[in-house]
């Protein structure tokens, strides 16, 4: 059998225990990844430490093992990643794309989620003061980005919409859209299946990525999870943490919201008769865009 070339990952953030949205989204990327014969990767994206409980990363990790979804290769901690993020910062200074942005939070809130560069004359290096300071890439002029969801269909975002956006924060992390890129194209990921909360960091991971000379994955974005009032399923919305004890139902409500259709023999099924079901009969087709 030839050896497949894909390469997926899951990549939650630790900051508490998975949930049935989390699981639905490593679950699509794990059947994908099974289905096409690839590797399914964990990395864990642990660069926002005040946010992220005692403990926490582990849980995950026991969680996944529990509903059989077993990664490929060794665990990737993003916190073991920060001299690579400096150096990308390093190669993307030495190329004239990054300033420094002082601006405040109150004035960002005015600005309604589009930054306008008003820092843009600031020099990398050279520190006005001692306030703390964001680090941001410039945009180029053109900045329509188009590429083609594997469920969401055809899609152009104009990334001019938020305007240049933040690779190193002003608390001295590295920003989501830095670790996710530079790590997705390290891993050499060659799809990332994900939420459609997501989908709009995904021209800008593009447009990073495409900055950073990384090969860019094909993305497929799956409808998020949402409570009673309509809000993504989420741990700032108090999500209930996955019941350990009814690990076949929460793989086949799963299965259910990605389109399939197990027959209720599955209800008595083992784990691992549930995903080889699963695997054999996941397609993207079978997944409303709609939902999300
Ligand atoms: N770490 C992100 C999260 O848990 C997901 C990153 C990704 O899949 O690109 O929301």
């Amino acid at each position: 059998m030839a050896v497949s070339s894909y390469i997926g990952r899951f990549a939650p953030s630790p900051t508490g225990p998975l949930h049935k949205g989390s699981l639905l989204a490593a679950l699509a990327s794990f059947l994908d990844a099974r289905a096409n014969g690839g590797q399914w990767l964990l990395r864990i994206e642990d660069i926002d430490p005040p946010r992220e409980p005692a403990g926490a990363a582990d849980l995950i990790l026991q969680q996944l093992d529990e509903h059989g979804l077993h990664w490929d290769g060794p665990v990737l901690y993003q916190s073991s990643r920060l001299p690579a993020y400096k150096d990308a910062l390093q190669q993307l200074s030495e190329v004239g794309l990054l300033y420094t942005c002082y601006c405040s939070r109150s004035r960002l809130r005015t600005l309604g989620g589009c930054y306008d560069g008003a820092c843009r004359s600031n020099k990398l290096h050279s520190h006005i003061s001692d306030k703390p300071y964001a680090i941001r890439l410039h945009l180029p002029e053109k900045s329509i980005i188009a590429f083609n969801d594997l469920i969401q269909g055809p899609l152009a975002f104009d990334l001019h919409k938020t305007g240049d956006f933040i690779l190193w924060r002003r608390d001295h992390l590295p920003a989501y859209q830095l670790a996710c890129s530079l790590d997705d194209g390290f891993q050499r990921v060659t799809r990332v299946i994900r939420g459609s909360d997501l989908l709009d960091s995904t021209p800008r991971q593009l447009h990073l990525l495409s900055c950073l000379g990384l090969a860019a994955p094909q993305y497929a974005h799956i409808p998020v999870l949402k409570n009673a009032q309509g809000q993504k399923l989420s741990k700032q919305n108090h999500a209930p943490r996955l019941d350990s004890s009814n690990v076949q139902t929460n793989l086949l409500d799963c299965l259910k919201l990605l389109g399939l259709s197990p027959s209720t023999e599955l209800n008595t099924a083992s784990i691992q008769q549930i995903l080889a079901w699963a695997i054999e009969h996941w397609r993207f087709s079978h997944i409303r865009p709609s939902a999300c």
